[in-house]
């Protein structure tokens, strides 16, 4: 891809969209095309194929299935389409997103088992254990692998595992860790996970998908469709019939798409992996030179988003500090937990540590400019 022209670099460390390159965006950039011809068929089919291929999928046993929207609408299709009638889901929840799934599941007047736990911890796996065991109409486990909302990575080998020797399918939410941390679907005990184009491989906003079991996708067939546009066995079936979405597909982002998927493989899973490790890192080491702290500890952290502890007193200002760091092409977001003053520095897109140190040079001007001395006390 001939790039045109340097498109302006913003570095985001927000929970997506992230950083993207500039073949990305002019991917975009296209002849106009009706996406039902045979030649935007081929591009979708060979992104449906390298979409499982991201998660080590067998092909024989698991399929891409492409909706157009963000990643909250694979969530909504999989807590929709999954579940039998009469029977429940369940959610393992210590988070925004879980409980986003929790309350989609109330939507659709899907019956649904909450386990909550603390959303600076990890899950009660005796509790998961015992209340499926227990719930015999169970049919669905749900769970976040990463909850971005605080950076947590869940143990979705082991909640997979109870799942499945439950006989219930087992859905999770990898829309934070898909292209970024490795992930082998099957490995890891799950049948469906999510994704959307803006997080993890760092492409355009717009399509988001879940890599499936076809043969659970093939039993839902008959279940209640509780919704039209966002059915998973009605796209799934259209995917087969005519290699292509049932209604208008997001055609530049899909191009965009495509992109993104080939710098993946060129990047490669494990130096992708090392480089974000590296920005991780980068975002500790600043942390503790201002003297900040991360809520969530350490070993429990995902490695993509860290939630700092912002100092309780009248000089901070989140805005005073986004807007400095804005100004100068970093983007910083608020947090998203209850009772405590926290912001979030995530490392999802195509960042490297040195982005991050630049990031912390600028962070640090904004905390003067708040009149503080550093490091803080
Ligand atoms: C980003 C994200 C979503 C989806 O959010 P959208 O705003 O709909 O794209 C869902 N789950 C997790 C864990 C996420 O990080």
């Amino acid at each position: 891809m001939e790039v045109v022209k340097p498109v302006k670099r913003n570095v985001l460390l927000n929970p997506g969209p992230a950083t993207t390159s500039d073949a990305v965006k002019y991917a975009q950039v296209i002849p106009d095309i009706c996406p039902r011809e045979q030649e935007f068929v081929d591009i979708m089919t060979g992104v449906r194929a390298d979409l499982v291929k991201v998660v080590h999928g067998d092909p024989e046993k698991y399929t891409a299935v492409i909706f157009t929207g963000s990643g909250t609408i694979v969530q909504d299709v999989l807590v929709n389409s999954l579940v039998p009638e009469g029977k429940k889901m369940c959610v393992v929840n210590n988070g925004a997103y879980a409980a986003r799934m929790v309350e989609i599941a109330g939507y659709y007047n899907i019956d649904c088992v909450d386990i909550q736990s603390s959303a600076t911890g990890l899950p009660d796996l005796d509790a998961v254990k015992k209340t499926i065991e227990k719930d015999k109409d169970i049919a669905v486990v749900a769970a976040v692998h990463h909850e971005t909302g605080t950076g947590v990575l869940n143990p979705v080998r082991e909640i997979g595992q109870i799942a499945h020797d439950n006989d219930c399918i087992f859905i999770v939410d990898t829309i934070s860790t898909y292209g970024l941390r490795p992930i082998d679907i099957e490995k890891e005990n799950i049948d469906f996970v999510m994704s959307s184009a803006q997080k993890g491989l760092a492409g355009m906003t717009g399509a988001s998908w879940t890599v499936g079991n076809i043969k659970a996708i093939e039993a839902s067939e008959n279940y209640p469709a509780r919704s039209y546009y966002c059915n998973l066995f009605m796209q799934y079936d259209f995917f087969n019939r005519a290699g292509e979405m049932h209604f208008t597909p997001p055609v530049q982002t899909i191009y965009a798409l495509a992109q993104a998927l080939k710098e993946y493989f060129e990047e490669g899973e494990q130096n992708r992996w090392e480089r974000l490790q590296k920005c991780w890192k980068a975002i500790h080491r600043g942390l503790e030179e201002i003297g900040l702290n991360s809520v969530i500890d350490k070993d429990i952290q995902g490695k993509l988003v860290v939630t700092v502890e912002a100092p309780d007193d009248g000089n901070f200002n989140f805005a005073t500090l986004h807007d400095y760091c804005y100004e100068r092409g970093f983007t910083i977001y608020p947090g998203k937990m209850f009772g405590l003053k926290t912001f979030r520095l995530c490392n999802l897109g195509l960042i490297t540590h040195r982005d991050i140190e630049d990031f912390f040079v600028t962070a640090k001007e904004a905390f003067i400019k708040m009149g503080y001395s550093l490091p803080l006390k």
